[in-house]
């Protein structure tokens, strides 16, 4: 998949300035991912034997269910539930005859609940997806200057993404073109930091009665863009007024 990646949207992720690049990356995939395995995929036998056997998380369920493809959705947990009743079954009637079979039945099937329940399919999509395209934004970022100046005057990186961007620089790139990589880094970050800090003391102060910053267009989703800083994209964020 790494030499099929397009660079665009690296690219498009580098010069927005609205978010973390990664988290940008990370959202795009994630909503490709989730109308993917709706859609028509839910037809295709071996996307159905993948959703069948690995299922989705809490929050990619709530995202399925918004896309409001009830048929679909539903004709996909169907066939899931199925399997995941063939699978549980037998350690389940084991577990359910007690003593008779030893004591290591109900934890023999409590392992094979969570087996079978651990697994999603969109989180995996993502985090293959993401790997791939830190591949290409590190080629990138080795081999066009414009790319390296962009980086440098882009979004800095959120605080779940930094770390490995960090860790990545210092195996991907060298001399002059890591020193770079890493003050473009460090400085862009920090300066989104400052700016949610200063953003979220606005909005804190817009609280209290005759404030100056009540209608202050800072405020807008400065509570949403600290979280997303701390933590990677948690809330969907509008574009900055
Ligand atoms: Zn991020
Ligand atoms: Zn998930």
């Amino acid at each position: 998949m790494r030499d099929h990646l397009e660079t665009a949207p690296v690219w498009d992720a580098v010069r927005q300035k609205e978010q973390c690049p990664f988290c940008a990356l990370r959202s795009m995939i994630e909503k490709q991912s989730v109308e993917r395995f709706l859609g028509g995929a839910v037809m295709e036998p071996e996307i159905r034997l993948r959703t069948n056997a690995a299922g989705f998380c809490s929050a990619h369920h709530r995202m399925l269910m918004a896309q409001k493809d009830y048929q679909g959705y539903a004709l996909m947990m169907d066939t899931r539930l199925k399997e995941v009743i063939a699978g549980a079954a037998p350690s389940l009637r084991q577990a359910g005859q007690g003593g008779l079979l030893g004591r290591k039945a109900p934890e023999k099937a409590a392992k094979r609940l969570r087996e079978l329940t651990s697994r999603c399919l969109v989180c995996e999509s993502m985090a293959e997806h993401v790997r791939a395209y830190r591949d290409t934004f590190f080629r990138l970022y080795r081999e066009d200057g414009a790319f390296r100046a962009a980086f440098a005057e882009g979004h800095g990186l959120c605080l779940f993404d930094l770390p490995d961007a960090l860790e990545e620089a210092g195996k991907r790139l060298n001399g002059d073109t890591l020193k770079a990589f890493l003050q473009a880094a460090s400085d862009t970050s920090l300066a989104a930091l400052n700016t949610a800090r200063e953003d979220l003391s606005a909005l804190c102060s817009s609280f209290h009665v005759g404030s100056e910053h009540k209608n202050n267009p800072r405020c807008h989703g400065a509570l949403e863009r600290a979280v997303n800083l701390l933590r990677g994209t948690t809330f969907e964020t509008e574009k900055t007024p």
